[in-house]
């Protein structure tokens, strides 16, 4: 008899398993990570590359096909290329992309494209490197641009640019990153700052909409389309500029919330299941890996954690209550 797939309570099927190696980062983000003070998890709770591979041969069994690596940092976790030969070889995986903020990305793209990585996101707010150290803490924007060079050169593809949209800082970026993916045939991909920080400084009015960035775009570049026929669990719509050159997506978690489509779950580096960014609960699946569980009994934790799984965010209403870890912990 067939496995029956991942369904929630509301009817939405999941195929799509984001896993996060690593809670470290090289770099300090404000909306995701405070300055100072950081506690790491310990490094004893984090879950192995063979831990990681058996949770994905049961996921895959159950009808997850597509697998997302982040963190924190994924670079930072030694030994990176190892573990995507692993998932890349098990049954059932048909799509693996990695996100990064490409600060090691110039050093470890090849190795990476070796075994057998084609998909990137690459995390880039700012081409303005004075905007790049306040938003990120660390004069690291050469080595990104060198990054993101290096993996086109190899030959990534696609390789598409995560940035973060915050009202009353990045305005001044959102036109020269369009340019720069129109001329690198890159697709830059506009995400509304969320209340992920850990610090409490979201705000609704620090969120740079989708519809004022496409205000931007189209009076300093030109008009843009929906492309039609999009995927609709896809959490970008996207959009082409009318004069054939380049295009663009927006993650309008806040203004234009996608949760009805959602199709994804996740592993946190420390081993615990998420049905959502934002939920507050979670499913401990580590102790289960450590103690010899059964595919079974693991099949059966994923099954409980997605029956939880509630209709969407209540961003911006009064019933929203903010995660307890912070992005870097809970993978992007
Ligand atoms: N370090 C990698 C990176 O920066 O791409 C992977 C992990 S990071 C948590 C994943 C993505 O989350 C980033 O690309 C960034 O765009 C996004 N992100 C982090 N904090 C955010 C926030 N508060 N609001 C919206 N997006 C956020
Ligand atoms: Fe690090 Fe990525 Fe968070 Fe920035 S968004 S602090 S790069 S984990």
């Amino acid at each position: 008899m067939a496995t029956p797939p991942l369904v929630d309570s509301f009817g939405r099927v999941h195929d799509n398993l984001r896993i996060s190696v690593t809670d470290r980062c090289n770099i300090r983000c404000f909306y995701c990570m405070p300055e100072e003070g950081v506690e790491y998890m310990d490094r004893a709770d984090i879950l192995s590359f063979e831990e990681i591979e058996r949770f994905v041969r049961v996921a895959a069994s159950l009808g997850v096909t597509k697998i997302r690596i982040t963190g924190g940092e994924p670079l930072v976790r030694r030994d990176l290329p190892v573990l995507i030969e692993k998932l890349l070889s098990v049954p059932g995986i048909r799509d693996l992309a990695l996100t990064t903020n490409a600060v090691l990305l110039q050093d470890q793209a090849k190795a990476l494209y070796g075994a057998g990585l084609r998909r990137l996101n690459v995390h880039l707010d700012t081409l303005d490197r004075a905007r790049f150290f306040e938003i990120t803490r660390r004069d690291e924007l050469q080595r990104v641009l060198a990054g993101i060079d290096e993996s086109l050169r190899l030959g990534f593809d696609p390789v598409k640019i995560n940035a973060v949209a915050v009202k009353d800082l990045t305005e001044a970026d959102i036109v020269p990153l369009a340019r720069f993916g129109r001329e690198r045939g890159v697709e830059i991909r506009y995400i509304e700052f969320m209340p992920l920080d850990g610090q409490s400084l979201w705000g609704r009015s620090r969120v740079l909409t989708q519809d004022a960035m496409i205000a931007m775009l189209t009076r300093e570049i030109g008009p843009l389309e929906a492309i039609p026929g999009r995927d609709p669990s896809a959490p970008a719509s996207e959009y082409r500029f009318l004069d054939g050159a380049g295009t663009v997506g927006f993650i309008a978690s806040v203004s234009k919330p996608f949760c009805m489509n959602c199709n994804r779950i996740r592993l946190t580096s420390d081993g615990k299941l998420r049905y959502c960014l934002f939920a507050i609960e979670e499913t401990d699946v580590k102790e289960l890996l450590r103690r010899g569980g059964s595919d079974d009994e693991i099949g059966a934790v994923i099954r409980s954690n997605l029956r939880e799984k509630w209709a969407g965010h209540q961003i911006g209403t009064p019933q929203f209550v903010a995660p307890p870890r912070p992005m870097h912990a809970i993978g992007g």
